[in-house]
């Protein structure tokens, strides 16, 4: 049997794209295999939101090279969002470049692959993610669900509109039907294994609350929340990434009263000066963020907060950037993905001149990072003495790693003693299943606990 291997970077949306390769690929025969030597197709998801996840993909050609020279018979492709300009070089390195949105027609050419080496497949217009194909979630723990695809907010560093194009929406019904299934418990007949039972439900979309369903019922997001939390069973649900401007007060009530959407959010601000954000192509300033925070925390008092902050934006002066480090500071954020702009072709910042040199892109960098560790270690210390839900993610026989409805990540030791732990502990079978944990310490990067007897 022919085995694969998929090499995934960026964001949940490439994971959820993953997980639908991964079945196409296994209803096609292909079988999953850990081991790079014994592959004999090596499949790189790529991200093109920063130069850096560009360059680990070139990264990768000398050891494709070097497996090449082992197994003849090795193919490499490449998918995901990839912009014109990258194509050319990247095809290089890879036997096919295939576009993710063309999914369906991926087995003609995995099956031709081997006598045609030169295909290149132009740019895909299929507008949406295939409800026929399948995506394969791993059992027992999230499912990525795509509500939209693409973004039409074109901010002024993004290359998103272009590598995934303007968004279409998926109908709610296939999305619903989607949760379903990712939910149920299905058991293997064959192996016993269990299957699907997912308890943890990510919505996604690079502009998550401006869904807006294609079919002739009126659902937006928070409608569609609503009905997603009404669908029976014992699973979280999480959303990424919302836009501040499309935050609505139904969103902030809905979230308050659905009982399985988590009390987390990821809000990205990106500046909090107001020029910076105007060149960013943000239509939102400043006030108006802290404003729709301060609205969110007295609706949901128990929400934790993330943000996506970029520093040395083209032009972005000492000053400019002090405003993002006052707001950052008070607002105090639970967790922070704080990113050192690069430039990105097509984009309309790449006309600004980069004229911020990289050390001063690092110092504003780390004033960001050292503001965030003294808030997360504020905010995690309030944790200590809680009794907290955890859905364990990676076990071993000392420890746990999971994270808590709030998004926290969550290392729980293990008793020594046999006589303390039952036998789901000892079976190292706690993966996909909610367990009680007492908060014992916090770190700036996440929390202690210990198992409750
Ligand atoms: Fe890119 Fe997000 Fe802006 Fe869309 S909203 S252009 S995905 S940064």
């Amino acid at each position: 049997m022919n085995k694969y291997q998929l090499i995934t970077f960026g964001c949940q949306m490439n994971k959820s794209d993953s997980e639908r390769v991964a079945l196409l690929l296994e209803s096609i025969g292909y079988q999953s295999t850990s081991n790079l030597n014994e592959a004999d197709l090596i499949l790189v998801n790529m991200c093109s939101v920063r130069q850096s996840a560009v360059d680990r993909v070139y990264g990768l050609f000398p050891k494709f090279k070097k497996l090449k020279t082992k197994n003849k018979h090795l193919n490499t492709i490449l998918t995901g969002c990839i912009l014109k300009q990258d194509k050319k070089i990247l095809k290089n390195g890879f036997d096919l470049i295939l576009d993710i949105k063309n999914l369906s027609k991926w087995p003609n050419y995995l099956n031709k692959i081997t006598t045609d080496r030169s295909l290149l497949e132009k740019n895909g217009n299929s507008p949406l993610i295939n409800p026929l194909i399948k995506p394969k979630h791993k059992a027992g723990l999230s499912a990525f669900i795509p509500v939209s695809n693409g973004c039409n907010n074109f901010c002024s560093y993004c290359v998103i509109p272009f590598t995934r194009g303007r968004e279409i929406c998926r109908n709610h019904q296939e999305i619903l039907k989607e949760t379903k299934d990712a939910v149920k418990k299905e058991v293997n007949p064959i192996s016993g294994t269990t299957y699907n039972n997912a308890k943890e439900i990510w919505l996604l979309g690079q502009n998550v609350n401006s869904y807006q369903s294609p079919a002739k019922t009126k659902v937006n997001f928070p409608a569609l929340l609503k009905m997603i939390n009404d669908i029976p069973g014992n699973f979280w649900i999480r959303f990424t990434t919302p836009h501040p401007l499309d935050f609505s007060d139904e969103l902030i009530n809905v979230m308050a009263d659905c009982d399985k959407v988590t009390e987390y959010l990821n809000l990205p601000l990106q500046s909090g000066d107001n020029e910076i954000l105007k060149k960013m192509n943000r239509p939102y300033t400043a006030e108006q963020y802290r404003k729709l925070v301060e609205k969110i925390r007295e609706k949901i008092p128990k929400i934790t907060l993330s943000t996506d902050v970029i520093v040395g934006f083209p032009s972005e002066t000492k000053k400019q950037f002090e405003n993002t480090a006052k707001l950052f500071k008070e607002i105090e954020f639970d967790m922070a993905y704080i990113s050192r702009y690069s430039q990105r072709p097509g984009t309309k910042a790449i006309k600004i001149k980069d004229d911020i040199t990289r050390q001063e892109k690092e110092r504003r960098w780390k004033i960001l990072t050292d503001i965030l560790k003294k808030t997360s270690l504020k905010k995690n210390k309030k944790y200590i003495n809680r009794i907290v839900d955890v859905l364990p993610e990676y076990q071993t026989k000392d420890y746990f790693l999971g994270k808590t409805r709030e998004y926290k990540t969550i290392n729980v030791q293990i008793p020594k003693s046999k006589f303390q732990i039952n036998s789901e502990v000892q079976n190292l079978k706690l993966i996909g299943k909610f367990i009680k944990v007492r908060v014992t310490g916090a770190l700036p990067w996440g929390l202690k606990g210990e198992l409750l007897p």
